[in-house]
C-alpha cells in the first residue's frame, strides 16, 4: 500500500524529541487508544506499547480494553487486518506507516490461490478433498478464502494441531503461504517430506507439479518463506555448538526443515521468549528469529548468554519501517481529531475470515 511521505516537521526530530511528544500525545488520548507493539520492533517503538506480543497474541490483546475505540498496531499490514477482523466494529485500527507490508504475506495472493483451487480441481475432479490452511502471517481475503472453503488459520505455535483436524476433514491440506512451516508441521505429524508433500509454485503450471505427484501428495505446500527466518543455516549451527559448548539452539518454525531438525528446541515467537525465560542462569542460547526480538531478551536476562544464530541478520526489513516519527504522527494526528492510515477489512472478507479464525480457535482450544 501506498504511504504518504511524513510531512517535514516530522523528519528531522531528534530521537528525544519524538519520544517526548509521544508520551504527550499519548497522555492526551488516553485510555481510549491502545498502542500494540509486535515483538520485532525496535526498542524504541516496544517502549510504548501498552501491550507486546506476537500476531495472534496482539490481536486478542486487541480486545482486552473494552473502552478503546482506536488500535494502533505496530507491527505489518496482515496483524493490523486480523485486529480489524477481531475488534468489535466501532473500533478503528491503524498502522503507523502503510509501506509495512510482510514479504512472506505478499508471496501469496487471492488470485494466485484461486487459480490454484481450480487447477487441482481440474486435477483431482469432483471428488476433490482439499482443505486450505493459512498461516495467519497472510492477507485477510486469504483468510477470507480459508473460511469459505472449509479451511482453517494458523499459528506457528497451534499449525500442528489445525493441520491434523483438517486432515481430518479432507484428504490432503493445501498450505500457504509458508512452505517451511508448513513442511516443519508435517514432519512433526510424522508425514515424510520427500514422499508425502510437494510445493506450488504459482509462477508455474499446476505449481511446477505433475498430475500424478499432485494426486499422491498428502500436503501442497505453497512456494513462500519469511526472508528473516531462511537465513538460518546448518553451518551457523555448528559454528554456535563449537564456540559455546553446551549451547541450547532455539529456533523458529518458520526456519527451513534441515535446520529445525538440528536445533535442541523449535517453537513460536512466544514460545521462544517463555524458553529462554525458564532458562537456568548461566545457560547458553543462540536463538534463530529476529535480531531485535533477541537483543531485547538478551538485555533483559543478562545472567545468560543470549545472541542470535546469525551474526549478520538484519531486522525484519518491513517491521523496521515503523519509525517512532511514524508512531508519533499518527498520535498527533488523533489528538487532532484526523485518523490517518486506517486498515478497513471489508464486510465480506471480514465475514468469511472470522469464521476461519472462530474455527481456528474452536479446533485448537
Ligand atoms: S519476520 Fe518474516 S514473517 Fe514476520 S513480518 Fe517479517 S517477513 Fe513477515
Amino acid at each position: 500500500m501506498y504511504q504518504v511521505p511524513l510531512p517535514p516537521e516530522y523528519t528531522d526530530l531528534s530521537a528525544e524529541e519524538i519520544r517526548s511528544r509521544i508520551h504527550a500525545a499519548k497522555a492526551k488520548l488516553g485510555s481510549g487508544t491502545v498502542i500494540l507493539g509486535h515483538h520485532y520492533q525496535r526498542d524504541e517503538i516496544i517502549e510504548h506499547a501498552d501491550h507486546r506480543g506476537d500476531s495472534y497474541k496482539l490481536a486478542k490483546d486487541a480486545n482486552l480494553h473494552p473502552e478503546a475505540h482506536t488500535i494502533v498496531f505496530c507491527g505489518v499490514h496482515f496483524m493490523a487486518e486480523s485486529a480489524d477482523i477481531l475488534t468489535p466494529d466501532h473500533v478503528k485500527v491503524i498502522l503507523p506507516n502503510l509501506a509495512a507490508g510482510c514479504s512472506m504475506a505478499d508471496m501469496a495472493n487471492i488470485f494466485q490461490v484461486r487459480k490454484c483451487w481450480q487447477e487441482l480441481q481440474r486435477v483431482l475432479g469432483d471428488a476433490m478433498s482439499v482443505v486450505p490452511v493459512t498461516y495467519i502471517n497472510s492477507a485477510a481475503n486469504l483468510k477470507g478464502f480459508v473460511g469459505e472453503n472449509g479451511g482453517t488459520v494458523c499459528t506457528s505455535t497451534n499449525a500442528p494441531t489445525a493441520v491434523a483436524w483438517a486432515l481430518t476433514q479432507g484428504e490432503k491440506v493445501l498450505f500457504f503461504p509458508d512452505q517451511h512451516l508448513g513442511r516443519n508441521t508435517g514432519a512433526k505429524l510424522g508425514y515424510d517430506p520427500e514422499t508425502e508433500m510437494v510445493v506450488w509454485d504459482p509462477f508455474k503450471p499446476l505449481g511446477g507439479n505433475s498430475e500424478e505427484a499432485i494426486r499422491s501428495a498428502k500436503f501442497i505446500l505453497w512456494k513462500g518463506h519469511c526472508s528473516v527466518h531462511k537465513r538460518f543455516t546448518l553451518e551457523q549451527i555448528a559454528k554456535a555448538r563449537e564456540e559455546h559448548p553446551g549451547i541450547n539452539i532455539l529456533v523458529h518454525p518458520e526456519c527451513e526443515l534441515e535446520v529445525v531438525n538440528a536445533a535442541d528446541f523449535n517453537g513460536s515467537t512466544e514460545y521462544i521468549i517463555k524458553t529462554v525465560e525458564a532458562a537456568e542462569p548461566g545457560s547458553k542460547w543462540a536463538v534463530g528469529t529476529e535480531i531485535n526480538l533477541v537483543n531485547r531478551l538478551a538485555k533483559e536476562m543478562p545472567d545468560r548468554l543470549i545472541f542470535c544464530l546469525d551474526p549478520q541478520i538484519c531486522p525484519c526489513s518491513t517491521m523496521y519501517r515503523v519509525h517512532p516519527s511514524f508512531l508519533l504522527w499518527t498520535l498527533e494526528n488523533l489528538v487532532n481529531g484526523v485518523v490517518v492510515n486506517q486498515i478497513v477489512v471489508p464486510d465480506k472478507v471480514k465475514h468469511y475470515a472470522k469464521i476461519a479464525l472462530d474455527r481456528m480457535l474452536t479446533v485448537c482450544a
